[in-house]
């Protein structure tokens, strides 16, 4: 026990914690949601969900997860779609880098693992885009290895069971939840252990201060509910604070087509975007930059403000709706409805942008 000293729980709910995996596997039985990657088990489609999952809502991937696996059913069409397509089949679900990943491991696993994702969670581990946590899920759900798989909801659950206010962003404090459900998983049911675990933070031990104590199955071993302090759990450091930039979005439109830009690096890169320039530009300084574009600007509307926030970026963003006639700019592609809607991946960062002008092209 003295690997958990770092969690600063009291022996008894340490020991209570040894006692959830029947508990749970038995609600899990009953309750667990149905969901497309769990209808249909492979380790391909349950690395896909999983990477899907990662900072995006369960709801929101299942229609991105239908659409993707149609389209790419196995790891050998993943690892041969073009990037554009491949991205465009990303688009809306955010975190762009995923799916790069995605095909990175895909190509390796063709290459060196005949097409099958190996059954070795080092060797997971070793892929592009998998960490522990993702490992661990692949290897317990679709290949039946003893390996935890802890994400936030199971930091939430497992430290408000224990009680405990180690700080859940410690790499340490992780480690050690690691280790403790490792040594609590029961071997014959180890995917539908950690999918337990995650059900429950997803379904009853809610963020904030709203879990649903009276419908939990492991309530009679919980020391948060003993002690009533589930409310303040988990603890996490304070995150740093995003970087704020100011942008001016640009729909510069001619012939009913928009003007498009392949972003090359860093954030968004290999996506598409309208002309987007650093700072709050008036209307004044925006003519002027289509103009040195080698457009003539017969109309700007403002489209209003919009603002998108990533992981470490908050981008503040003012619009407008220029109408021009057709130019040739540098790097530029004109962009027809049916291009935008199934050719080009553009962000969801300039969503507001395309709505609010989309009634505009014909004036
Ligand atoms: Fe979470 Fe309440 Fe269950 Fe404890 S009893 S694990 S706080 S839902």
């Amino acid at each position: 026990m003295e690997q958990f000293e770092i969690l600063g729980a009291d022996p008894a709910a340490l020991a209570a914690f040894g006692q959830i995996a029947q508990p749970l596997l038995d609600w899990y039985q009953r309750a667990a949601r149905d969901l497309p990657w769990r209808r249909d088990v492979s380790p391909y489609r349950t690395w896909v969900s999983e990477i899907m999952l990662q900072q995006t809502r369960v709801e929101a991937v299942r229609a991105y997860f239908e659409r993707f696996t149609k389209a790419l059913p196995t790891v050998a069409s993943l690892a041969k779609i073009p990037e554009p397509e491949l991205m465009k089949l990303w688009e809306g679900l955010g975190y762009y880098s995923r799916a790069r990943n995605l095909q990175k491991a895909a190509k390796i696993i063709v290459e060196e693992y005949c097409g099958a994702l190996p059954a070795s969670y080092a060797s997971l581990l070793g892929l592009p885009g998998f960490g522990e946590y993702t490992a661990g899920a692949v290897a317990s759900i679709a290949f039946g290895i003893p390996k935890p798989a802890v994400d936030g909801n199971v930091l939430r659950v497992a430290s408000r069971l224990l009680a405990s206010f180690a700080d859940t962003s410690s790499p340490a404090v992780k480690a050690a939840y690691r280790n403790l459900i490792e040594s609590i998983l029961p071997e014959s049911a180890p995917g539908a252990f950690n999918q337990s675990l995650m059900e429950l933070g997803a379904l009853v031990c809610l963020p904030n201060t709203s879990p649903r104590c009276e419908a939990c199955p492991v309530r009679a071993l919980c020391a948060a509910r003993e002690n009533g302090c589930w409310a303040g759990l988990p603890v996490k450091a304070a995150k740093k604070e995003r970087r704020v930039e100011q942008r001016t979005i640009a729909i510069i439109a001619a012939d009913e087509k928009t003007l498009l830009f392949r972003r090359e690096k860093g954030l968004l890169h290999g996506m598409f975007e309208p002309l987007n320039l650093e700072g709050h530009l008036s209307k004044p300084e925006i003519e002027a930059q289509i103009t040195a574009l080698g457009g003539k600007p017969e109309k700007i509307l403002p489209l209003g403000t919009a603002s998108h926030i990533f992981t470490h970026i908050h981008w503040q963003m003012k619009g407008f709706y220029i109408k021009t006639s057709a130019f040739k700019a540098d790097g530029g592609h004109w962009a027809d409805k049916t291009a935008l809607a199934e050719k080009y991946a553009v962000p969801s960062a300039f969503r507001a942008f395309f709505e609010r002008a989309e009634g505009l092209y014909k004036t």
